[in-house]
């Protein structure tokens, strides 16, 4: 093996559990104004008077603990994370520096817009940069993520083709698309019409000509597709759906396959989204803040969320004044410490680094993927751009699975790809590499999934029975998800 676990396995009881009476962790001197009774400040229907079973540990148990379990944690400072289509990139400090800066980080989303003319004009800079990086006219960011920039796109097609007489009633998707797409379509009221993929891995240009018809509202599409493989028809694709009135929805949330090298407006994509928690560099996963940018050309501008950014003489300001808007989608600008890392992350790359980084984006994952062709199988042998994906076919014929693949990669100390996605792959290990990583590293990960492919035919058991090294092993995944335990009870 040719690395151990890097993670720390202490045993750590519950917080709960090493609670005592009495502890504390805090401790504040006696107030010095008025001893005003709380009951008379405030009604007492407010008020807990007790909280049941609420640990009580003093201040250096509590740092430890929660020390300990941080130990637990595989992150993205620690080692190599390929999870595909998520793009787990490195994160530079930077970026984390500049989100801090007192004057950045504390000025109220309710100030004066005379007051906030710096927050103004990083939120002004960034739209023009990601309008400059996908050639299209105008951009809102408020969209806290993928998924809601989805709907927010759907439904500025469906306002604006409700004003040009009809919403229409399909949303045409790709199977390989990610669950997200199909998702946002039904919340914006259309049926969703399935597109196959073709034996190279791409949208199966015939069937979308079939379906396509002036019921369809739009196509939805990846590119690079959820394969990680670029949609080489895209001009014919857009011609098809444009010649009967349909619009391009692109999903942009992997964008740094293309950054610097290929412009959607220039691909007739009506409009898209970008996931600044993806290409740009801010931190992602664990359910934390995201910025799904939407961007899209003139025609649809007038149905973006305002209030929108702009420029006015020397002056930044928000405007409202946009009629045919559909509306807000985010409390005030969206989340605004998300625009700040990505603009630090695209002034500090600029323009030569954006590009620089993805071609190494691209290249590692077609490292990766002529280093394993021999060990997996490759479903598809289109060439890819950012993301790889390999099945379990070869493995299988020793009972061993995509799920027992990834285990075992824990025990090599790397966090495994994603599984069982896109779902047209049976049994895919989905790799996506990102540009942050060494060639060493890039072969350490290899070289684990070599040696399992061996430990595959003459071990299996080594497999099915992974993680061994884990603080926990084989969990009953079916278990896990329909009866998880939430919440301590006393
Ligand atoms: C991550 C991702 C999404 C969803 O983005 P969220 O910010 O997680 O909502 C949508 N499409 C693709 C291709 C993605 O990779």
């Amino acid at each position: 093996m040719t690395r151990t676990s890097v993670t720390f396995n202490l045993n750590e009881p519950l917080i709960f559990e090493k609670s005592a009476p009495g502890k504390s962790a805090y401790t504040l001197p006696k107030l010095d104004v008025e001893d005003v009774p709380v009951e008379e400040i405030l009604d007492s229907r407010y008020l807990r008077t007790e909280v049941q079973g609420f640990p009580e540990v003093s201040e250096v148990e509590l740092i430890r603990h929660y020390t300990r379990l941080s130990t637990w944690n595989y992150h993205i400072d620690l080692g190599m994370y390929p999870l595909g289509s998520c793009t787990m990139k490195y994160n530079p400090k930077l970026n984390e520096r500049v989100s801090r800066i007192p004057s950045i980080a504390l000025t109220h989303p309710l100030q004066e817009e005379q007051q906030s003319q710096g927050c103004l004009e990083i939120l002004f800079r960034l739209q023009e940069y990601l309008k400059e990086l996908t050639a299209m006219d105008a951009v809102s960011l408020q969209p806290a993520g993928g998924a809601q920039a989805e709907l927010t796109g759907i439904l500025m097609i469906r306002a604006y083709l409700t004003q040009k007489g009809s919403p229409r009633r399909f949303v045409l998707i790709p199977d390989s698309a990610h669950g997200t797409n199909p998702a946002s379509a039904v919340l914006a009221g259309y049926e969703v019409i399935s597109i196959p993929s073709d034996e190279k891995g791409r949208i199966d240009v015939k069937v979308l000509a079939e379906k396509m018809s002036e019921e369809v509202a739009c196509l939805m599409l990846t590119n690079p597709n959820t394969m990680g493989i670029f949609e080489t028809h895209i001009e014919e694709i857009a011609q098809i759906v444009h010649q009967k009135g349909g619009l391009i929805y692109m999903d942009g949330a992997n964008f740094n396959a293309l950054m610097g090298y290929a412009r959607p407006g220039e691909m007739g994509i009506d409009v898209l989204h970008l996931n600044l928690h993806k290409t740009f560099s801010t931190p992602h996963g664990g359910g934390g803040p995201g910025s799904g940018p939407v961007v899209c050309q003139q025609h649809l501008a007038p149905y973006l969320p305002m209030p929108r950014v702009e420029q006015e003489g020397e002056l930044y300001r928000f405007n409202s004044d946009h009629p045919e808007s559909i509306g807000r989608v985010h409390s005030f600008h969206g989340n605004f410490g998300m625009a700040v890392r990505a603009l630090c992350y695209i002034l500090s790359c600029g323009r030569e680094g954006l590009k620089e980084l993805s071609e190494m984006a691209v290249l590692s994952a077609n490292y990766i993927r002529r280093r394993l062709e021999e060990h997996y199988d490759l479903p598809y042998d289109t060439p890819v751009l950012h993301e790889v994906i390999f099945s379990d076919k070869r493995q299988n014929k020793k009972g061993v699975t995509t799920l027992d693949i990834a285990k075992r990669l824990i025990d090599y100390g790397f966090h495994p790809p994603t599984t069982y996605f896109p779902l047209i792959v049976q049994g895919a290990l989905m790799i996506e590499p990102t540009e942050s990583y060494s060639k060493e590293e890039l072969d350490a990960f290899i070289d684990a999934m070599i040696a399992i492919s061996h430990e595959a035919e003459e071990d299996p058991e080594k497999l099915t029975t992974a993680p061994a090294t884990a603080k926990l092993t084989r969990l009953d995944e079916v278990r896990a998800a329909r009866s998880p335990i939430l919440r301590w009870e006393p």
